[in-house]
């Protein structure tokens, strides 16, 4: 299987983070490359390293305004009196206030509030750079695959909580939205995106919730009791096509296999012609946070389950935050896959 990767993903290496009312250090960490890349060396994939995105790449499905601000909100934020090291809100526009005022304020801080969803995506220096190197990664992974195969892209920043317009959850280009448009503007009639990650893919739901032509599937842990709190619940559809398959805190192996099978056989049911997988691997038992308890051999056993689709498919990493696992995982999946 191709693979891509790029070193300046590691420019972006974000240190606040807010827990509970507990300032932590984030662990969405340069780290989490590398052990990636130690499993794709332990497979014998030697990663190529596309060029970066461009910005003309990710306003495909971003807006405009919003990549003005992620490209230059570092250095506006750095001229601040006595600013922080990163670019972290601390006020986000109320619906209330919304409602009553037709101004779109030009601030860095209203904008930071404006462009950002929480404070779990600081922007450092590199943040913009890496971010575009990430999208470089799932492009590539997406053009290798135009006329069928599998690849995999190792994109960090992780993307699936990234809207249109708006930053979350350490994500800020939403990669996996991006690969599917990609294989769509490279002549399949039907993309699905299959979201694994332990959180559910908001961002991916919310850009494509008015269209037909692309199935937003998300197999994720119960978002009443976790991350993105708001969205993510069974039920969910808009114009477009939407499956959430939220599960119970500690799910286990079978109950979570048994949700990727049915989000299968919604891929089927929509006649895709082309998949993208968000595979994150913070559904490990291994997990800090552990919200779902998936087993080595249950990632293994997805990717059996999902390359029996026998799709072209663009495989884009989201999240994982147990750094030592991380590699071994990925080369549990890779490894599975048929
Ligand atoms: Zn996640």
């Amino acid at each position: 299987m191709r693979a891509f990767a790029h070193a300046d993903e590691a420019l972006h290496d974000p240190q606040f983070f807010l827990m509970r009312g507990r300032l932590r250090a984030n662990f969405e960490v340069p780290a989490r490359a590398a052990s990636l890349r130690a499993g794709l060396v332990a497979l014998g994939v030697a990663p190529d390293a596309p060029p970066p995105a461009t910005r003309a790449d990710a306003a495909r499905l971003h807006d405009q305004g919003y990549l003005d601000f992620l490209a230059s909100a570092h250095a506006e934020w750095a001229a601040l009196p006595e600013a922080g090291a990163e670019v972290v809100p601390n006020i986000h526009p109320a619906p209330e206030m919304l409602a009553q005022t037709r101004t779109t304020p030009a601030h860095i801080i209203a904008r930071t509030g404006q462009f950002t969803a929480d404070n779990a995506c600081p922007i450092g220096p590199g943040t913009w750079a890496a971010s575009l190197s990430a999208l470089g990664c799932a492009l590539a992974a997406a053009d290798a695959v135009a006329a069928g195969g599998a690849a995999y892209a190792l994109c960090r920043p992780p993307g699936h909580h990234a809207y249109a317009a708006r930053a979350g959850g350490h994500c800020y280009i939403n990669n996996s939205a991006l690969a599917a448009q990609r294989l769509r503007d490279a002549g399949a009639k039907r993309v699905a995106v299959l979201d694994i990650d332990s959180h559910h893919g908001n961002g991916t739901q919310g850009i494509f919730w008015e269209r037909k032509d692309v199935l937003t599937v998300s197999v994720h842990a119960d978002p009443a009791r976790y991350y993105p709190w708001y969205v993510g619940f069974a039920g969910e559809t808009g114009a477009g096509e939407n499956l959430n398959l939220p599960l119970p805190f500690g799910t286990g192996d079978t109950e979570w296999l048994a949700a990727i099978a049915t989000g299968i056989a919604r891929i089927r049911a929509f006649s895709a012609d082309a998949l993208v997988v968000a595979l994150g691997f913070d559904a490990s038992e291994h997990e800090p946070l552990a919200a779902v308890r998936v087993t080595s051999d249950g990632f293994a056993r997805a990717a059996v389950a999902i390359s029996a689709l026998s799709l072209p498919t663009a495989i884009c990493q989201e999240g994982g935050y147990a750094v030592d696992h991380l590699g071994p995982l990925l080369h549990a999946f890779l490894g599975a896959w048929r």
